[in-house]
């Protein structure tokens, strides 16, 4: 489908600002191949990798400990197209989207055995029922199995048991913002190569939760399916329309600046 209106997308690599957090222009090839570089060729380093959604934009606002950890993240990736959307609003540029649950099953399909994995998160019982389908689907090494339903006070036994771990790979799904949050702060002392917040991954991969269907992946609107049909989530779509007016507002605000 061709574009007119817009520019070419930008160089790969190329980071943008979208209301002030970032956003790597980076397909989801790419970002298999640098999460590899990083686990498996560089020297071993903690990096962390933020998927953005409208969500997190939204809480940022009043949370500036999540405006650090996106910040501060080393990869910053468009979960979905909330975030192309806005990215083609704010700067008239093309943003490939490349999904936390994306990466998370290109990087064991990659890797497969090499691959050694902390599941962090989720309700009790659910990390080890991931655990076990990702080693069935993927021959994956399993690091460690946590819940993600433990106290702040908590958070240093837990980033110590993954540090000790060895993990290349530690997923870590407790909710947007929390997940980000820990990860940044505990970066050093969980030491793994690769940190990713992935919100309900874990449940994907255990089977506890269903991923939205394909033909809302590939369009990219898979939060409709989500918030629709999720009694839960229903109190998120103010959440959105929030997102789209901040949007609007930022759009205004470059505009006038020329
Ligand atoms: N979760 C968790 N601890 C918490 C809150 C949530 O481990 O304190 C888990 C939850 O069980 C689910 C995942 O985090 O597996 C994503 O939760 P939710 O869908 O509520 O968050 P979102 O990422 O959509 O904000």
């Amino acid at each position: 489908m061709s574009r007119p209106d817009l520019t070419p997308p930008p160089p790969s690599g190329k980071r943008l600002s979208l209301l002030n957090l970032p956003l790597d222009v980076v397909t989801l090839e790419q970002t298999l191949d640098r999460l590899g570089d990083w686990m498996f060729r560089a020297p071993r380093a903690p990096h962390t990798v933020v998927t953005l959604n409208p969500e997190i934009i939204v809480q940022a606002r009043t949370h500036p400990e999540f405006v650090d950890a996106v910040q501060e993240a080393d990869l910053v990736t468009a979960d979905g197209v909330g975030i192309v959307w806005a990215a083609r609003q704010l700067h008239r540029q093309e943003v490939p989207r490349a999904p936390g649950y994306d990466i998370v099953r290109g990087l064991m399909e990659r890797h497969g055995p090499e691959l050694r994995v902390f599941f962090l998160g989720a309700k009790p019982g659910v990390a080890e029922q991931a655990a076990q389908n990702a080693v069935r689907d993927f021959g994956v090494q399993v690091a460690g199995v946590h819940h993600g339903y433990f106290d702040p006070a908590e958070d240093q036994r837990v980033a110590d048991l993954v540090g000790a771990s060895r993990a290349h790979l530690v997923l870590t799904a407790m909710g947007a913002g929390r997940q980000e949050v820990f990860n940044q702060y505990w970066r050093q002392v969980l030491a793994a190569p690769v940190l990713i917040g992935c919100g309900g991954v874990i449940d994907v991969l255990a089977g506890t939760a269903d991923l939205a269907p394909a033909w809302t992946r590939k369009l990219g609107v898979e939060f409709i399916w989500r918030v629709g049909l999720d009694r839960k989530r229903w109190n998120r779509a103010p959440r959105l329309v929030q997102f789209v007016r901040l949007v609007q507002v930022e759009r205004r605000r470059l505009a006038r600046q020329g």
